[in-house]
């Protein structure tokens, strides 16, 4: 009366999905009323498509498992079980359950199956979103990179598919909590006795108890794994800002789907540049005479290099704004500027045709500068 879908299907417990329709589309051509024999042929085929709807589902299918047959066909038919609800089950049976309460017959069937409201339970829920770090230099960040991040994380266990035991281990209903995942506990207050609902620690909301633990992940259902994703770093992206990469975090459980993982970048802006948001601020030197004169400066940006007018008279330390050649600006259009801080550089050393024309300038300019005995001397005899 009550056959395992997988025997209705003639396939095992781990089949892959693709093996499972094509054990549907044979069983379906073999059964099919219009061409069996047999008297009890539309029972059968709707069994056979009945099996292959849940097996073809992966959070039906995931449900079955866990239930198992009896527990589940249950459930089917009082519309308890997923599907149609998609990842997540918000806005399904399981979300909706909340509104449901005090419903009658709903709730009861809702404790029954799923380990009673609240959190506890057996309800779908999204994994853990996971964290990780990326460096990368300014050049990436300028132009946007592809980077692969390496990561160890929780997955869910191949060899049990999550459900943290063995296909055939045999189960049986939790004693202490009666297969509803959920304890109550009575507590006296000094404002009277309190019920309290927690987890059942004996099944640990399982609501079921097992023979026999995965030997894989030992009844977890999660492994720890290696994984290398490729990470679009978007041009402009900042120090401390993260990007989300969507149902690359930890497994969901009961179905659920996974949750995100979060790379937070750092931009490693190396020696030349400052930044500040948007804005880069760098240095340059130019020679007395060019700050005397004025000239034209090739200033190196992160992506080449631009002209800057020097004016005639600029003083050391003077700053000029570069407009337009900062950053990009994150998913926006545009960039930032760049904020050119001017030295002038003392030269260190003078050959003679320098130093004497060095000399007739401040001699020129009215200044007493004692050279002869002085320093100038000193720095030549010392050669
Ligand atoms: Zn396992
Ligand atoms: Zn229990």
């Amino acid at each position: 009366m009550s056959e395992d879908f997988y025997d209705v299907l003639g396939v095992s417990r781990d089949a892959s999905e693709e093996e499972i329709k094509k054990a549907y589309r044979k069983q379906a051509a073999e059964h099919h009323p219009d061409v069996s024999d047999d008297e009890n042929a539309e029972e059968r085929f709707k069994k056979i498509q009945k099996a292959k709807e849940v097996l073809t589902d992966e959070q039906k299918r995931q449900q079955y498992d866990q239930m198992g047959h009896e527990r589940f066909t249950q459930a089917d038919k009082r519309g308890a079980t997923g599907g149609g609800a998609g990842p997540g089950g918000a806005g399904g049976p399981f979300g909706g359950a909340g509104g449901a309460r005090g419903a009658g017959g709903f709730e009861d069937i809702f404790n029954q199956f799923f380990g009673g409201g609240g959190g506890g339970g057996n309800r779908p829920r999204q994994g853990r979103d996971l964290k990780t770090g990326l460096t990368i230099d300014l050049e990436e960040a300028f132009h946007g990179a592809t980077k692969e991040v390496t990561l160890t994380r929780p997955t869910e266990c191949d060899t049990c598919g999550g459900a943290g035991h063995p296909p055939d281990a045999d189960v049986e209903t939790c004693p202490q909590c009666n297969g509803r995942g959920q304890v109550q506990q009575v507590q006296q207050t000094p404002l009277g006795r309190v019920q309290q609902t927690t987890t059942c620690p004996r099944c640990e909301g399982e609501g079921e108890l097992y023979s026999e633990d995965c030997a894989d992940c030992g009844g977890d259902g999660v492994v720890r794994e290696e994984a290398t994703l490729s990470v679009e770093i978007p041009a402009g992206i900042r120090s401390g800002q993260s990007l989300r990469m969507e149902r690359e975090g930890a497994p969901g459980e009961n179905g659920g789907p996974k949750g995100d993982l979060l790379i937070e970048v750092d931009v490693d802006v190396g020696d030349r540049f400052e930044r500040d948001g948007d804005d880069l601020r760098v240095n340059e030197a130019v020679s007395f005479p060019q700050a005397v004169f004025g000239d034209t400066v090739g200033v190196q940006t992160v992506d080449g290099t631009v002209e800057m007018d020097v004016p005639a008279g600029t003083q050391s330390g003077e700053t000029f704004r570069l407009q337009g050649k900062g950053m990009p600006r994150l998913r926006r259009r545009g960039r930032g500027d760049l904020y050119v801080q001017v030295g002038v550089v003392v030269p260190e050393s003078l050959n003679d045709e320098q130093r004497e024309a060095l000399e007739a300038f401040a001699e020129a300019g009215g200044e007493d500068i004692d050279v002869g005995g002085g320093f100038f001397e000193k720095l030549k005899s010392s050669f």
